[in-house]
């Protein structure tokens, strides 16, 4: 009993500590936003005596790959409480030591951004759009400290502030601390503010754009029928920490095309306007909006907590991305929002995509790991990508259809997907975290697995399902599952010739532009890319159209012979068995009374 009041009195005094510690405080203004850089001033205040070691992240929340964001920092100078000057040191490029120092430090130095995506620094003479990890150096061993955020305004601009971070004051605002700051992006600008309650939640739809308040008005409503339909799924909204919502988009023709989720936001950004765009624009909400739930409070535990100073490899990506990529364009068509003609070729391209060469190579699970290397990230070298590896976006998804309809399937409709996300969210989402930006119960895919098994009332039949689709290399039966609703898979081309997906581009020759896949006809004859194909079936080969005239003179199994010059030069002539075009597409038929009570129960509105 001694030992336990020993231990909370430890306890107490640490808290009391953390509490006493006095913010970690950011200034950011924009002396020159013409030149798209921002000037950062960062104070750290009451530190032990150990060197500072500042870092800038090297990788960001929900995009995979490596930033390196410490690649557009410079005129770096670190200073004592006094004013005096501090010497840094660079022990590795991603960040600055300050070895010796007094019990504050301040940090001045200059960022530079030009890219206004979710992961990214934006700052242009319209405004400065956040993504912290992008633009904030930080401290280690400072993680637990309270945090300050101020915006200068920019001479000349009535800019607003719209995040997710708390607000004390129009201009400032906190965090409760370094995790929860960098899942905070912030807008910066001539932001147009809409809000809705649904569930006495607040839902805010900040937006920086080129159209008109109409369009903004118009477009809320919509938004609206999506969180409604989402919140159906999980019978809940998360309690939001700020006490709201915020979607953060910018739809402007200088922006890239994007969707980051965040705990209590998500940045969305487009080049479209709502008026040329609306369809795709809302597919993106569709999307982010279910990370409120699945990703970032369904926590995989190898994200849990993020870790800034690496690569965040995890294996459920195929739950946490590809699950929201099906959910996404479901809930569009829930919502009435797309034509079931749209929903079909959703289907058929999530279905396309897992049946994808890659498939044979990796599972699900580890093309989930290769998401350092594929989502955001460049590779100088060539590399096999193309034929080995399928993103877990469309995989996820794909795998997400076949368990949504295999549950509707064996249970008559009774039990589908949205009861295992509910159930996911229920173990491991709700609770939240004793610490706000974290989670407390993040999950594991054996736990994914158990709770399917609870969901089901089989686990032999969760074992199996993971067991050929997530551990696995095999596809399911998508043409039967379809069929339930009514819903035909087949062949785009039936019958026709084919040698694979192939891509000539026609400079001199016709140069073979793209890596051939072991699982085409074509593989078996040598030919690769940067070969130059000549002649095919007796005939000359300038382009694509000639390769596609003589297939069409062919039915599968024929032998055509191919001469070809390989990458070198050589010449060389070579045979090809034809195979048939597997290419698939997803119609709707007249549905059977059972057919269209399973249709209506797995897309009408809730
Ligand atoms: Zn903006
Ligand atoms: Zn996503």
């Amino acid at each position: 009993m001694a030992r336990g009041v020993f231990l909370l009195a430890i306890f107490v005094a640490t808290t009391i500590r953390f509490d006493a510690a006095a913010p970690i405080r950011y200034r950011f203004s924009f002396p020159e936003p013409q030149h798209r850089w921002m000037q950062v001033e960062a104070t750290f205040p009451d530190l032990g005596p150990a060197g500072l070691e500042l870092r800038m992240s090297r990788s960001s929340p929900g995009r995979y790959s490596l930033h390196d964001f410490a690649k557009n920092v410079y005129d770096v100078h670190a200073f004592g409480a006094d004013g005096a000057a501090l010497s840094t040191t660079r022990p590795d490029p991603y960040g600055w030591n300050v070895p010796s120092h007094g019990a504050s430090v301040t940090v001045k130095y200059k960022v530079f951004g030009d890219r206004l995506d979710g992961t990214y620094l934006a700052v242009d003479e319209t405004h400065a759009h956040i993504n912290m990890p992008a633009a904030i150096m930080w401290a280690h061993g400072l993680d637990d400290r309270p945090i300050t955020v101020v915006f200068e305004q920019p001479a000349r601009t009535t800019w607003t502030v719209a995040t997710q971070l708390h607000a004390a004051g129009p201009l400032e605002f906190t965090a409760p601390n370094l995790q929860y700051l960098m899942d905070s992006p912030a807008e910066f600008g001539p932001v147009a503010l809409r809000q809705f309650t649904v569930d006495r939640h607040t839902f805010r739809f900040a937006l920086h754009q080129a159209g008109t308040d109409a369009d903004l008005d118009g477009f809320v409503k919509d938004v609206e029928k999506i969180v409604r339909q989402e919140g159906a799924i999980y019978g809940e909204y998360p309690d939001y920490e700020p006490g709201s919502y915020t979607f953060l988009a910018d739809y402007l023709p200088y922006a890239d095309g994007d969707g980051m989720e965040h705990r209590n936001s998500t940045v969305m950004t487009a080049p479209s306007s709502i008026a040329g765009g609306r369809a795709e624009l809302l597919d993106t909400v569709a999307h982010e909006f279910f990370h409120c739930w699945n990703v970032e409070r369904i926590r995989p535990k190898d994200l849990e907590p993020f870790d800034f100073d690496r690569a965040n490899p995890s294996g459920a990506l195929w739950l946490a991305e590809g699950f929201t990529q099906y959910y996404g364009p479901l809930v569009m068509q829930r919502a009435q929002l797309v034509d079931l003609g749209s929903s079909t070729r959703e289907f058929a391209g999530l279905i396309e995509s897992a049946s994808a060469p890659g498939h044979l190579m990796r599972t699900a699970e580890e093309m989930s790991r290769m998401a350092p290397f594929t989502d955001g990230g460049r590779t100088f070298e060539r590399t096999n990508f193309s034929v080995s590896v399928i993103s877990y976006y469309p995989q996820g998804g794909a795998i997400a259809l076949a368990l949504d309809l295999s549950l509707r399937d064996r249970s008559d409709g009774r039990v589908s997907l949205d009861d295992f996300m509910r159930a996911m969210w229920r173990k491991y989402g709700k609770a939240g975290g004793s610490r706000e930006g974290y989670v407390d119960h993040p999950y594991t895919i054996a736990d994914a697995e158990s709770t399917l098994g609870e969901v089901s009332g089989d686990p032999a039949f969760a074992r199996d399902f993971f067991a050929r689709y997530i551990q696995g290399h095999g596809i399911a039966d998508y043409a039967r599952l379809l069929s339930r609703a009514g819903l035909e898979v087949r062949r785009r081309s039936p019958g026709h010739a084919w040698i694979g997906d192939v891509r000539l581009e026609s400079r001199g020759g016709a140069r073979v532009a793209n890596l051939m896949s072991p699982t085409w006809p074509i593989y078996a004859s040598g030919i690769d890319e940067d070969d130059e194909l000549q002649q095919a079936d007796g005939r000359a080969i300038a382009g694509a159209n000639d390769l596609a005239t003589v297939l069409q003179r062919h039915k599968p199994g024929d032998r055509i012979s191919i001469v070809f010059k390989d990458r070198t030069g050589v010449p060389k002539t070579t045979t090809v068995v034809l195979g048939e075009d597997p290419h698939i597409e997803v119609v709707a038929v007249e549905p059977t009374a059972a057919q269209r009570a399973f249709r209506d129960r797995w897309l009408s509105s809730r």
